[in-house]
């Protein structure tokens, strides 16, 4: 191919995936808002589309308003045209599940995760994906994973997975050999925060977002112009491994006082039980050994003492811990989401109070924070988008399956 040839076919394949992602991020819109959106013209968007349509990536599917002129034709992605397969590393069962282009779950697959070996992990997701490889869901272009730990992603490396007993394990490509597909890892704070960015409610309108995701570990993942940000070396959002209670418990990443230690699910749990003894009149102090964190939330229904005491010191060290994001990036919507969600209103007042009182009042004003709404599934859907995300020309592939 002659240097022109190719920079005109460059030139064609991006504008391709312009007109594609476009068309992704509605439900429905008209080739002529389409030109409007990518600065293309009329002309360039008919002929992406046609060859979009030739494809079986998109359809025409009724008529938008007229605007005084003829009704517009809508276009829309077919949602089932190609599916994808999102794991979810992160929970105490490995979570995975084939997702079509509108992030609907058409099948998953789930393992218990006892406390395993790094070799028996790797086991656990082969099975998974085993299964959901083989139910014959095609053409199928591509695997997403959200793993906990510190990843890097360019590589596809897990570069240290405590839990997991992972150390610089070569996951994308590993998978990649085994299912001849391609494959992402991302830290699951991560991949739940494009999750919640991509199909979760009231979030669409955002083109920065920050995603915080608070369970047996905190984690955030932070959108800036509707792109994950990852820093240098990846790390971007691990905010649950700074210190921020000097003297304080030590943590599984070897430091005291980490935000883990007394924000998270676990630092809940055993500061509930530490300090059961000194409460005579809670309910849920009278049996430290029973207290769980159902029992805690059911407990903070009730108005115990205890357990108000201690979600809601936790949430206060969270608040002060957002507002530091704030102050760096000053990004205005915050979603929280985790286990720890389930204490609700009160956990998420005390976080919003703690957060106002530490940040700087003009920038905290306007900061909203607000619940996910996507759950565990977040960080399945967000693993799966991320690859598309990075690569359109994924969906053009040769099917493997
Ligand atoms: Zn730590």
């Amino acid at each position: 191919m002659t240097p022109a040839k190719a920079t005109h076919q460059k030139t064609k394949l991006h504008n391709r995936d312009l007109v594609l992602k476009t068309i992704f991020e509605h439900q429905s819109v008209s080739r002529a808002e389409i030109a409007r959106l990518t600065q293309l013209t009329r002309a360039t968007v008919s002929d992406m589309v046609a060859s979009l349509i030739e494809e079986g990536l998109v359809e025409e599917v009724g008529y938008g308003e007229s605007l005084g002129g003829k009704a517009p034709i809508l276009l829309s992605l077919v949602a089932d045209s190609r599916y994808l397969i999102g794991l979810n590393l992160a929970q105490d069962k490995f979570i995975g599940a084939v997702v079509n282009l509108r992030g609907e779950i058409k099948e998953t697959a789930e393992i218990p995760v006892d406390n395993s070996d790094g070799v028996q992990a790797l086991e656990y997701v082969y099975q998974i994906l085993d299964q959901l490889t083989q139910k014959g869901w095609h053409p199928m272009v591509g695997i997403g994973v959200g793993t906990p730990g510190l990843v890097n992603t360019q590589e596809g490396v897990v570069v240290n997975a405590v839990n997991l007993d992972w150390q610089d394990l070569p996951l994308a490509h590993l998978l990649e050999s085994r299912y001849n597909l391609p494959v992402s890892v991302l830290n699951d704070s991560q991949a739940t925060a494009i999750g919640e960015f991509v199909y979760g409610a009231n979030h669409t309108s955002e083109s920065n977002l920050i995603v915080v995701t608070i369970k047996h570990g905190i984690g955030a993942g932070i959108l800036i112009n509707g792109g994950l940000f990852q820093g240098d070396g990846g790390g971007a959002g691990e905010i649950g491994h700074v210190v921020v209670q000097e003297n304080g418990s030590l943590c599984r990443c070897g430091k005291y006082g980490c935000l883990e230690t007394v924000a998270s699910t676990r630092a809940i749990l055993q500061r509930a039980i530490n300090l059961a003894p000194e409460y005579t009149n809670s309910e849920l102090a009278k049996n430290p050994q029973n207290i769980t964190l159902g029992a805690i939330e059911a407990a903070c229904q009730a108005d115990d003492p205890l357990a108000r005491r201690v979600v809601s010191e936790g949430a206060r060290y969270l608040g002060t811990s957002l507002a530091n994001l704030i102050s760096v990036l000053n990004i205005q919507k915050i979603v929280l989401t985790g286990d720890m969600a389930c204490f609700g209103d009160l956990w998420l007042s005390s976080v919003h109070d703690a957060m106002t009182q530490a940040a700087l009042t003009r920038m905290v004003q306007n900061t909203q924070l607000e619940m996910g709404t996507l759950e565990f599934k977040a960080c399945i859907l967000g693993a799966s988008a991320f690859m598309l995300l990075e690569n359109y020309s994924l969906l053009f592939m040769q099917p493997t399956y």
